[in-house]
């Protein structure tokens, strides 16, 4: 039995820095704008203050203005939409976010209503959701459920048409939005979840399996059709020989061994997020200057 390639998710998230780096370049020699994006940290998350600070790198590395407004943990939900409020205002900021999670006293649902759907670079938005689930199209796509199609793309051949997909969570994040672009590449769609029964079975349905669980290894290489392909979303931290380390929803080891290709934790989903989301500010700045990038 051969091994599963491996989907190098760094390199394809890195090839597409590069691209949305030099259609930056193209917007700014061509129509004298930079796109600018924006985040919102709101408490001082140790994670979510990795994540921050990486985004903004990897916005200033493809040429964009990035801005970090950063609230106490004691923030009030009315302050939270008052930096809101001025950034839908502001001509400078064409996409933001607010990094999840929040403190229990602000509403995340109340905080993603109150985004410009237009400036909605994480696709959360429920008029962004409904482009997305209708087929309607044209709003900003969520970034991590993108990447995850990107991965499964590169995989196949770049067609996913007939596919027998797998989704494995439901989650307004990754499941549900990843379930909507796949029927969008005209795969057949299984969305499974902790209520499913005989998960397993499901699961070895599936030539494309997209794993987005949060829980440390739970799908086994005997679960996988041979020469599925495998993307694992999960980011769970484990102690392993008193060390901590990360690991995803599938257990690789297992896994490689039956699949046919199969994205590594870390190095597969992780760095697409972040190539996505900075895609999704260029494409917001463009819309919203009614510009047509090139293509690549
Ligand atoms: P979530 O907790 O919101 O959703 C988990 C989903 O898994 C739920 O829909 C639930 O029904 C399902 N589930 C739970 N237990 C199950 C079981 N035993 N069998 C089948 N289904 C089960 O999580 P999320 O936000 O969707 O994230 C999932 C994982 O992906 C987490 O590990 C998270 O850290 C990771 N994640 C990674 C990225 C990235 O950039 N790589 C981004 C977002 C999330």
């Amino acid at each position: 039995m051969t091994e599963a390639r491996i989907i190098d998710g760094k390199a394809i998230a890195e090839s597409l820095r590069a691209r949305v780096a030099a259609k930056t370049a193209w917007l700014k020699s061509n129509h004298g704008l930079t796109p600018g994006l924006a985040v919102v940290l709101v408490g001082e998350d140790p994670a979510s203050q990795v994540y921050v600070r990486n985004k903004g790198l990897a916005t200033e590395a493809a040429g964009m203005r990035s801005f970090t407004h950063r609230l106490p943990a004691t923030a009030t939900e009315a302050e939270l939409l008052a930096v809101i409020a001025q950034l839908n205002a502001d001509p400078a900021v064409n996409g933001f976010l607010v990094q999840m999670p929040l403190p229990k006293q602000i509403n995340p649902d109340r905080v993603i209503a109150a985004v410009d759907p237009a400036k909605d670079v994480d696709g959360f938005h429920l008029l962004n959701v409904g482009r997305l689930a209708s087929g309607v199209g044209g709003g900003l796509v969520p970034c991590t459920p993108r990447g995850c199609v990107i991965l499964a793309k590169s995989a196949l051949g770049n067609d996913l048409s007939g596919c027998n997909a797998v989704v494995i969570g439901r989650s307004n994040i990754v499941g549900k939005p990843v379930a909507h672009l796949l029927l969008a590449e005209n795969c057949t769609v299984t969305v499974s979840h902790s209520r499913t029964r005989d998960l397993t079975s499901v699961v070895r349905q599936g030539d494309l399996i997209v794993a987005a669980v949060g829980r440390a290894r739970m799908v086994k290489g005997d679960w996988i059709k041979p020469g599925a392909t495998v993307i694992d979303v999960g980011i769970n931290r484990i102690e392993e020989n008193g060390k901590s380390r990360l690991v995803g929803d599938v257990d690789f080891e297992s896994a490689r061994a039956v699949a046919g290709a199969i994205t590594p934790v870390p190095g597969g989903v992780g760095p697409m997020t972040i190539a996505c989301l900075i895609e999704n500010a260029l494409t917001a700045c463009a819309t919203q200057n009614r510009i047509t990038l090139p293509t690549d």
